[in-house]
């Protein structure tokens, strides 16, 4: 595929960037290997974490004109991707400020000795991205990994290639040398080239199942340390002392982010019978006030989806899962003209035998349950294939404890729904892939956790 920016909101082509050679992904992996035997990588982290320190501080600065480049790029509101920007220079100066002591010697009990365990890069990381966070998806590679000194082979979506060299650019400027960081523009199978070679010692994925079956069957057969963060269905529960107004907020927000192409979106929403009617009501109520349109207009509620496949693709889900028994409350309707914009859009009735139950609604639509009783929302939670995160809403703080126990996802979020934060271990259970990133479990993940013992 190329790498092309194509502007969602008008269908206007941006820029078109040619694929690099083999050749250029040769000398980009042998500029890596080299740096990671140097003591850059090798050697004290403070020259590595000032580069994240000024990183941040300059992404900062450039707030106004990284967010741009989100928006024009793919869709995102601008208020949102000015938070993108944000976030993105927060897991920065997190990893600068606190990298040293999570990466700090633990001390092992044994009786063989004084033994511990310290902390050394691997080698050569690959990432693979997704386009909905451009920013935001890198640092969280960027960050630890520059952190503990692997260098980065980067392949970002090919739909944001503007954001991919916006990062490159900011981390050059904050004095990163030559291999620690570099963009492949690649295909797959340039990226299955490079996971089996013998330089390259880790993998990170973020995007679909799909495209991470495939990265890590190749990392697996390498066997090569692979992190998975893939898609999820996350249920966003609302029992029957919940305070429905607050609710109602955080779930129109939960699902409309990012015009609802969020991996830990609130997907399914789980109302218990008692306030179904009023939390619907009022749900359907704001997702039909919505204003739809140019995601630069500060005043829209709901952008373009980031293509227009994306579009077709989700009124194509919408429209099977219809066929096959849900009933559409709001919504369900391509808005006609141009740009990629789609209806906020409830669903009701989806049973278990529609496929739509068990499908990821990438994109602004909502999926309502009603639910009777704990063991409902336990029940059906676990009823996916996805395990990523989870909300809960209730005035019972305890009983929501109970519950996230019982639910099987990376996360469980009570009264506030599904977001992150650079001290947030992110990451999911079953086919949301496997291993952490942020926090101190994202940067433990790609490391030699070496032993040392002296008898
Ligand atoms: P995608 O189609 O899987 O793409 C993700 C990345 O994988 C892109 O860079 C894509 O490249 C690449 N890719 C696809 N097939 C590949 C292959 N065979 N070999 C190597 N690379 C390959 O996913 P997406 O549509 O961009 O993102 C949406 C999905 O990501 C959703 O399921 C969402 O839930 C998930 N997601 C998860 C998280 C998380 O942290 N758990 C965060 C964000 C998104 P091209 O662009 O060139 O195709």
């Amino acid at each position: 595929m190329a790498y092309q920016s194509v502007n969602p909101a008008t269908g206007k082509v941006l820029k078109t960037f040619n694929n690099h050679s083999d050749d250029e992904i040769e000398r980009a992996l042998n500029l890596a290997h080299s740096l990671y035997k140097s003591p850059w990588c090798k050697g004290d982290r403070g020259p590595r974490l000032e580069v994240l320190n000024r990183f941040s501080k300059l992404a900062h600065e450039r707030l106004e004109e990284l967010a741009r480049i989100l928006t024009l790029e793919m869709g995102k509101r601008i208020n949102e991707a000015r938070t993108e920007v944000r976030i993105t220079a927060d897991i920065a100066q997190y990893y600068a400020e606190n990298a040293e002591s999570l990466l700090a010697r633990e001390k092992v009990a044994t009786s063989k000795g004084d033994a511990w365990l310290e902390y050394h890069p691997i080698g050569v990381v690959v990432a693979v991205e997704p386009w909905n966070f451009p920013f935001y998806q890198l640092i969280r590679v960027a960050g630890p990994n520059l952190a503990i000194g692997n260098p980065v082979l980067a392949k970002h979506a090919s739909m944001v290639p503007q954001a991919a060299v916006a990062f490159e650019e900011l981390l050059t400027e904050a004095g990163v040398p030559e291999g620690a960081w570099k963009n492949i523009f690649a295909t797959g199978d340039q990226v299955s080239k490079l996971i089996a070679d013998d330089r390259v010692q880790g993998v990170a994925l973020t995007g679909s199942e799909g495209a991470g079956s495939i990265v890590a069957a190749n990392a697996g057969k390498n066997l090569k340390k692979s992190v998975m963060e893939l898609g999820g269905s996350d249920v966003f529960v609302v029992l029957d002392d919940a305070d429905v107004d607050k609710a109602v907020a955080a779930g129109v927000e939960a699902r409309l982010r990012g015009c609802g192409q969020v991996c830990n979106g609130a997907k399914r929403f789980l109302i218990h019978e008692k306030i179904a009617d009023e939390f619907v009501n009022k749900l359907a109520e704001k997702f039909t006030s919505t204003k739809i349109g140019d995601p630069m207009d500060e005043t829209v509620g709901l952008g373009p989806m980031s293509s227009i496949g994306a579009r077709d693709d989700i009124a194509g889900q919408v429209e099977r899962a219809v066929k096959a028994g849900a009933r559409v409350l709001v919504g369900g309707s391509v808005v006609e003209g141009p740009g990629a914009y789609y209806q906020p859009t409830i669903l009701t009735h989806v049973t278990r035998d529609n496929p739509a139950y068990f499908e990821e609604f990438f994109g602004p639509v909502a999926q309502v349950h009603v639910i009777k009783s704990d063991d409902d929302v336990v029940r059906i939670a676990n009823d996916s294939n996805f395990g990523l995160s989870g909300a809960i809403f209730t005035a019972d703080v305890d009983r929501a404890k109970s519950l996230a126990s019982q639910v099987e996802t990376g996360s469980v979020w009570i009264n506030t729904s599904s977001f992150t934060g650079p001290e947030l271990p992110f990451g999911g259970v079953k086919k949301s892939g496997y291993g952490r990133e942020l926090a101190g479990a994202g940067i433990k993940e790609l490391v030699n956790q070496k032993m040392v013992l002296v008898a």
